[in-house]
């Protein structure tokens, strides 16, 4: 039998020691080389996008030779006004990247040494960058298509005077639902894409949205997909019935709603406004579940160094 790969050697490819190791003059340089890989390391401007640019040798500026203004390594970054070491924004990210099913704010605050709202932006900010990660994907091939509600639950009261009282109070309040819909390639490890929504009824628009007509789709019995047959190939599984069978199925996606538990057993709870955080993070998580480590590390610094501004840039003044 083939050896799992996260047992294999070609996943442990990553060393901290090597990271703490690292000067902070040599954490820059590895910085910097990710992030202008585009150009072999050297600094191209990101205000015009020239590549004639010198270092300041004062500070760790660059000037353009064009546009003649200034830039650093991290301007037009998520990471634009930092005020950490990057010494300790390479280990936050390496932080971030590793575990499967997430890493809780305390936890990443007490392992970076930083306060714990400074961690919570920091955790904010790579959330961002997953968003747009899922925003740019692009699917192929046969997918399966589920929803799911998060949210919204009213605590039943605590002593039940009347046996039909959540009859008179419903259990979910639906101005404080949120749906999740997730849209996977049928193939091993596939793609996943999501989307967020207040109602039930985003999951089809999405689906019309970013799918092929004539494509192959896989969803459950549920009453909003019955129009599919239209536009797609449709093939309906009924749980009711069955879990899956040889014509459809739809555990891939469904397995993405099962990591979605796991994260939210990491975090404890998942508050309302960054529900939609912790759902991008996690498709991102689930995307990279058979990359290398240092292909997560490297992956996410490269990608936060692409991913443009942060809009909370300057949030507590400090991160
Ligand atoms: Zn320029």
């Amino acid at each position: 039998m083939a050896q799992h790969f996260l047992l294999s050697a070609k996943f442990r490819d990553f060393s901290w020691q090597g990271l703490y190791d690292l000067t902070e003059e040599e954490a820059y340089q590895e910085f910097c080389a990710i992030r202008f890989a585009e150009n072999d390391g050297h600094a191209f401007c990101p205000h015009c996008g020239c590549c004639d640019a010198y270092a300041l040798k004062t500070r760790r500026v660059f000037k353009c030779g064009a546009c003649k203004k200034q830039f650093s390594a991290t301007s037009k970054t998520i990471f634009a006004d930092r005020k950490l070491p990057f010494k300790k924004l390479l280990i936050a990210i390496a932080l971030f990247a590793m575990p499967s099913c997430g890493l809780n704010t305390v936890d990443f605050s007490a392992d970076l040494n930083v306060q714990y709202k400074t961690a919570f932006v920091l955790a904010q900010k790579l959330r961002e960058f997953m968003r747009k990660h899922n925003e740019g994907l692009e699917l192929g091939g046969a997918v399966a298509v589920d929803g799911s509600q998060w949210g919204g639950f009213i605590r039943p009261k605590n002593v039940r005077k009347e046996p039909t009282d959540h009859f008179k109070v419903p259990y979910t309040n639906p101005k404080r639902e949120k749906y999740a819909v997730a849209i996977r390639e049928k193939r091993q490890n596939g793609k996943v894409k999501v989307f967020i929504g207040h109602e039930q009824k985003i999951g089809p628009q999405v689906v019309y949205a970013t799918i092929y007509g004539g494509t192959e789709v896989h969803t459950d019995a549920g009453a909003w997909w019955n129009d599919f047959e239209v536009e797609y190939d449709h093939h309906v599984i009924n749980h009711r019935t069955q879990f899956t069978s040889p014509e459809a199925c739809t555990n891939t996606v469904e397995s993405f709603f099962a990591h979605m538990e796991k994260i939210q057993q990491e975090y404890g709870a998942i508050a309302k406004q960054q529900f939609e955080g912790f759902v991008f993070e996690g498709a991102w998580r689930l995307n990279h579940a058979k990359a290398t480590r240092n292909e997560r590390f490297r992956g996410l610094v490269a990608a936060v160094a692409m991913s443009g501004e942060s809009r909370m840039r300057g949030y507590w003044g400090r991160y």
